[in-house]
């Protein structure tokens, strides 16, 4: 009898000490429901509500106390600034307030890394935050939801995790919000950062990390407490036939920031010397970023160069990431001071 008043307390105060690790899903396959366990197409995702996520893993409850959050129910492209501005907030406010000393993310796969991202440059504390996917819904043999979420929690637990920004963690690796990328529409081994590596691994439940989130670039942050909208900024796409007039359009209908997924390191038909017109006229800053999904876009191109008007390049960021840091920094400093706007794509 006494031994087993023992253990229960010792069972109590083991379960007690462990850290508060707060679960916001957001949707996406992870959630998702297919009538057949052997389709990983045509599934319904956003289905299941976060009880249900964490229901189907008990076993995150032997590394974490769980409070569950849902936060909305939708696919990833249904994403928008605006509740990623929510999210941040809800993620500082959850760290700051104590609730939490961890935070997992449940998320679609398709928008992941642009979320990550931005919640990366939003984001100024230790504490972990993982985001987390997958590529089979919840109905699949062998769905991948459930022990990405057993690792998620895992790393938003583990003091190793600290001081290393907002991660991604699907398949056993850890990824930096900054350069992993989706590169696959169907693998569930779809999230790389080709140039840059995985910052880390899973050796069972523990997190074995190969780097700090390295960084060609100052990181930056941008407080957004106050906040509640962001500049409207469109990517247009680079090819063969590419038209200049849709520069126009979007300005016309808002755009006060353009990022474009060039072909090759940042190259342009001549036609698009036009750019930098429109970049004058409107004063809607034109950024150059690439389509090829790794390494940087070259600085200057003489093919585009139109008398005294330049453009803004993406660095190393890809288009979608690029946006959303134009969108902060349009926000906070306008797009009339080129060089301060493109000193955030810059490398040191
Ligand atoms: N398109 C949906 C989304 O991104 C499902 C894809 C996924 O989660 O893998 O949320």
């Amino acid at each position: 009898m006494k031994l087993t008043i023992l253990l229960f307390a010792a069972f109590c105060a083991s379960a007690a000490d462990l850290p508060h690790v707060t679960i916001i899903a957001t949707g996406g396959t992870i959630a998702g429901v297919q009538k057949s366990s052997t389709s990983t197409t045509n599934y319904k995702d956003s289905e299941l509500a976060v009880d249900a996520l964490i229901d189907a893993v008990p076993e995150v409850k032997d590394l974490a106390q769980i409070n569950g959050v849902q936060f909305s129910n939708i696919g990833s492209e249904n994403m928008n600034t605006s509740l990623l501005l929510r999210l941040s907030k809800l993620v500082t406010t959850l760290i700051s307030n104590g609730s939490a000393e961890g935070i997992v993310i449940t998320h679609g796969t398709d928008t992941l890394e642009e979320s990550a991202f931005f919640l990366d440059v939003t984001y100024d504390m230790s504490a972990p935050v993982a985001m987390v996917a997958a590529m089979r819904p919840s109905t699949a043999l062998s769905a991948d939801g459930p022990f990405n979420i057993y690792e998620a929690v895992a790393l938003a637990s583990s003091k190793t995790a600290i001081n290393r920004g907002v991660m991604m963690t699907l398949n056993d690796r850890i990824g930096s919000a900054v350069y992993t990328t989706k590169t696959n529409t169907r693998s569930v081994d779809t999230f790389k950062a080709v140039e840059q590596g995985y910052l880390g691994v899973f050796n069972d439940k523990t997190p074995v990390f190969y780097y700090y989130p390295a960084r060609a670039y100052k990181k930056p942050f941008f407080d957004i407490s106050g906040v509640d909208s962001l500049p409207k900024v469109d990517i247009l796409y680079g090819h063969i036939d590419s038209d200049v007039t849709l520069v126009n359009n979007s300005i016309s209908n808002g755009a006060k920031g353009i990022v474009v997924a060039c072909t090759g390191d940042g190259s342009l038909p001549t036609t698009w010397k036009e750019i930098a017109k429109y970049w004058t006229e409107s004063g809607v800053p034109i950024m150059r970023s690439s389509r090829t999904g790794s390494s940087y876009v070259a600085p200057g191109k003489d093919n585009l160069t139109l008398g005294e008007y330049s453009y803004l390049n993406s660095g190393n960021y890809n288009p979608q990431k690029a946006r959303i840091l134009l969108q902060l920094v349009l926000n906070e400093f306008g797009g009339s001071n080129s060089s301060l706007v493109q000193k955030f794509f810059d490398p040191y």
